[in-house]
């Protein structure tokens, strides 16, 4: 049986716990900490961030990009800047650079895999052991130390930082053994839904798999305006992907997950395709009707194929139900149908496995469990929660990974 007893003990060795064992090295010294990993190795989701890239962070992070819990979200972000970022990743001896056109920050290596090999060198420069491999049986808690026992494990620890991350992306090892564990201590969370993925749509158009077309895309529950984002949409067989629905598909599986969104009730949810935002109806029945001489021997379904790609302006005169042979042929309503189609392409989400492919999870452990301030759980002293067992999530754009380390920070700085 082995046996270690430290002032911290850190479960879960993902973004979250790696950073947080790191700074509890430098502020408490050699050997405070260890790391209790249930996979052989720790960093396995960090490495798979970004494409292998790691998009760390966001050089105009602020609340405004996240949804959850706002005291946690307002309390973190508030402590923990894109110069706060920087410099935690510059005690560590990496430099961050951000993406031209864009406010995305990365190391400069462009690999991932720097990002974890500096925070194992910090781990080793503190002598703080990861333990992997752990599967915990137990945690109990006597004379103020916590046990956290495996079946040939024990560790005695003044406190714990749980960072076991949420279910998304089970194939990198996640699962929901975390919110289990705190479950068992009396820690509840809130409905956790898959974020940051495509959307399966009802409309499959097999012509336009692998299409990529910018556009505003919004999302409406009966109608109604819910959120829009503005971006590349990329088109599969299965439905809808890019950045911008990745940034929606939040909101999606929290419906068909709970029937609500927020606390609203939809009965269906719509997303509708602007192809062509910079233009209005009239302008585009105008333009169309130039194509339609420019272009009057081909094809009706290429009437577009001159600012839009050629597949996708077909699937759209199927969508408009147009039937002409040739351009020439397309009558002025029927005009009026594909400039509306072009202005409201629309599909409808269905239900699909959306944590095989979700970057994150949308709910988790809230203000109400933990104290915003030090992430301290109200229950129970001395135990921290960070990283994405919260209930927060931020768009794509480094703003999951800055949330993760400024949780971890905070933990840490709360420790006495
Ligand atoms: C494919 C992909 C790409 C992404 N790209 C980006 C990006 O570029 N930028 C960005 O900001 N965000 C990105 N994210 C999101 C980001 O990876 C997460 O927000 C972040 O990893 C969360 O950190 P965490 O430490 O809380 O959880 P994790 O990184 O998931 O780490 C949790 C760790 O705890 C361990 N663990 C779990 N349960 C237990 C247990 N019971 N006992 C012991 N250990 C346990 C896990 O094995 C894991 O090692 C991406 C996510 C994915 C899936």
């Amino acid at each position: 049986m082995i046996n270690r007893n430290v002032k911290i003990a850190v479960i879960g060795g993902g973004a979250a716990g790696l950073a947080a064992a790191v700074a509890a090295g430098k502020k408490f010294g050699k050997g405070c900490a260890v790391i209790i990993e249930k996979q052989t190795r720790t960093g396995r989701k960090l490495l798979a961030t970004g494409n292998g890239r790691c998009n760390i962070s966001n050089q105009a992070v602020s609340e405004i990009h996240y949804r959850g819990d706002r005291a946690i979200i307002n309390s973190v972000i508030s402590g923990f800047s894109f110069q706060d970022c920087k410099n935690f990743f510059e005690e560590q001896g990496i430099i961050l650079r951000k993406e031209p056109e864009s406010w995305r920050v990365y190391p400069y290596s462009n690999q991932a895999s720097t990002v974890l090999d500096v925070l194992r060198s910090g781990l080793k420069r503190y002598d703080i052991e990861e333990l992997c491999g752990f599967n915990i049986t137990s945690i109990t808690r006597k004379n103020n130390q916590f046990i956290i026992c495996s079946d040939d494990c024990m560790v005695f620890a003044d406190h714990i930082i749980f960072a076991t991350g949420s279910k998304a992306s089970p194939s990198l090892g996640a699962d929901d053994s975390g919110y289990r564990l705190l479950e068992k201590s009396g820690i509840a969370h809130s409905a956790l839904y898959a974020a940051l993925c495509p959307i399966a749509t009802k409309e499959k158009y097999k012509i336009l798999k692998g299409v990529r077309a910018k556009g505003k895309v919004t999302l409406l529950g009966d109608g109604r305006f819910i959120s829009e984002e503005y971006g590349e949409i990329q088109f599969s067989d299965s439905g809808i992907s890019g950045i911008c629905i990745f940034n929606l598909s939040g909101f999606v599986n929290e419906f068909f997950e709970y029937g609500t969104i927020g606390s609203k009730e939809y009965d269906e949810l719509t997303i509708s395709v602007d192809l062509m935002q910079e233009y209005d109806d009239h302008f585009l029945c105008q333009y169309i009707k130039k194509c339609r001489n420019i272009f009057k021997d081909e094809k009706s379904e290429l009437i577009l194929s001159a600012v839009l790609n050629k597949k996708l302006s077909s699937a759209l005169m199927r969508y408009a139900k147009i039937h002409a042979d040739l351009c020439r042929d397309i009558s002025d309503k029927e005009i009026k149908r594909i400039a509306y189609a072009t202005k409201h392409f629309t599909f409808t989400p269905i239900r699909s496995d959306a944590y095989g492919s979700a970057q994150v999870c949308g709910g988790g452990i809230g203000s109400k469990e933990i104290d915003p301030d030090t992430l301290m759980s109200r229950k129970i002293k001395n135990l921290y929660i960070c990283g994405e067992l919260l209930d927060v999530y931020g768009e794509c754009g480094g703003y999951n990974l800055h949330f993760t380390f400024g949780s971890a920070l905070k933990a840490i700085n709360a420790i006495k």
